[in-house]
């Protein structure tokens, strides 16, 4: 077939070192102006739709390397057998539908000064903006010992899916009497109540199942978020059963060894039965190739608008970025999407994104009929992102039973609502 001038543009036709010609695939996207949003969880799904709600004419493209989101939150109640990981998995059908051009695709490397994502399948997407939403990766070998082959051994379970499967059925295989332990990380990660909502649902599992067992929970901080609530629902619930260490109480695990499943701290060694590895984190990959990510690992932004401070015309949402006062969670990633996808479409059309205001709020069940929560407002200040002060708070600490219950109610129904508005 002859190549025309016009056909070469549309194949992105580049010239190489070598002045030979060759065509590079690009993605067919939609006219108008081009936003490419990389990753569909909670914060990437929910922006791709927003920017359409706000102006269908931009062409959103929204690339996802699985065709199956799982998701995190409720994931703790998978491990503890309270629900199928089925529940937490959703599909991109109705994202699809709102006219979003998705591409199942891993993003593998980016042409920054070209304005391009480049998939693992060679093609390229150019856009005009570009909101970066990867979630997180494990920053492995931070922890001594703990690699990607030691994950097998030691699950993390904080990228759910098989690892959530993984830690549940090392949790059913293990005799009534054992120990199980929990590494904690020092902050920031995601989901600061997370890894203790972990601990409250498999020492309810052990409670029920196998009630001569021990859960440990060894922590590299010495506070945490709902710390009060927290304790004091395991002493009302799990007295014996579950113990927290404290970093200043020798908790910091400073190496691990698959092998034998040994948890080695300053203050002497943990051989669990069962070991669930909580590691430090860092920004999605693409981040650091897109070089939006600073020397911490995560990705540094303008509170307003979410552009990084690093790279202009990329925005940084969801777990990635720093969102200063912001907790890491599936609430504040879809909380930062909106916000985002308004301040990318008045850009595209050279406005002025006004100062937002950005709400979350935490539940975590401490049994299946105990929930707790954290709510926080937020809005710019000083270049980060800050509480509002008087708004926000935790849930009472002297509630009837009948409250606790009530907000495990009110946690389901938030997934639900969740899930429903990024996916359904
Ligand atoms: C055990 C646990 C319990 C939790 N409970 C709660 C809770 O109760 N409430 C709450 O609000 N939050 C909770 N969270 C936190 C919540 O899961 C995260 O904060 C949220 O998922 C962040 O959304 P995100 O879009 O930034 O990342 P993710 O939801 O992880 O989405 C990132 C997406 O990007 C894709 N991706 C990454 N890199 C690429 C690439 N290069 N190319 C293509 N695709 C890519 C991934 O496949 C993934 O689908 C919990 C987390 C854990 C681990």
């Amino acid at each position: 077939m002859k190549i025309t001038r016009r056909r070469f543009l549309e194949l992105g036709v580049v010239a190489t070192a070598s002045a030979a010609v060759l065509p590079v695939p690009t993605l067919a996207q939609g006219a108008g102006p081009r936003v490419v949003v990389v990753g569909g969880g909670f914060a990437g799904a929910s922006c791709a739709r927003g920017l359409r709600h706000v102006d269908p004419r931009i062409a959103v493209t929204l690339i996802e390397a699985s065709p199956t989101f799982t998701a995190c939150p409720f994931s703790n109640g998978v491990i503890a057998g309270l629900r199928e990981l089925s529940a937490q998995q959703f599909t991109y059908e109705h994202v699809a539908a709102d006219g979003i051009t998705i591409a199942r695709q891993l993003a593998t490397a980016m042409d920054v000064p070209g304005k391009a994502v480049v998939l693992l399948d060679g093609r390229r997407v150019p856009y005009d903006r570009l909101v970066l939403a990867p979630g997180i990766d494990i920053r492995w070998g931070a922890l001594p010992g703990y690699d990607e082959p030691t994950a097998a051994q030691m699950p993390h379970a904080w990228k759910a899916g098989e690892q959530t499967l993984l830690l549940r059925r090392q949790l059913e295989a293990m005799d009534d009497g054992g120990l199980v332990v929990i590494s904690a990380p020092a902050n920031p990660f995601r989901c600061p109540p997370g890894p203790y909502e972990r601990a409250s649902l498999i020492a309810h599992y052990l409670k029920t199942k196998k009630p001569k067992s021990k859960l440990l929970v060894l922590d590299a901080k010495d506070t945490f978020s709902k710390q009060r609530l927290f304790q004091s629902a395991w002493a009302e619930l799990y007295p014996g059963l579950l113990e927290w260490v404290p970093l200043s109480k020798g908790g910091n695990v400073t190496s691990v060894d698959g092998a034998t499943r040994t948890l080695v701290t300053d203050f002497g060694k943990h051989q669990a039965k069962v070991a669930n590895v909580i590691p430090p984190q860092k920004a999605g990959r693409i981040a650091e190739l897109a070089g939006v990510a600073d020397r911490s690992g995560w990705c540094p932004i303008d509170p307003v608008t979410f552009e990084s401070k690093l790279q202009p015309g990329i925005h940084v949402i969801g777990d990635a970025a720093i969102a200063g006062a912001m907790p890491k969670s599936a609430f504040a990633a879809n909380s930062q999407a909106k916000t985002c996808a308004a301040a990318v479409a008045l850009l595209l059309t050279g406005g002025t994104p006004p100062t937002p205001k950005l709400i979350n709020t935490c539940y975590s069940l401490v049994a299946p009929d105990y929930g707790i929560s954290v709510a926080g407002v937020y809005a710019p200040s000083n270049g980060q992102l800050a509480d509002v002060p008087g708004s926000g708070g935790v849930s009472p600490s002297d509630a009837p039973r009948a409250s606790r219950a009530a907000e495990a109610v009110l946690a389901e129904a938030w997934f639900r609502t969740i899930t429903g508005e990024v996916f359904g």
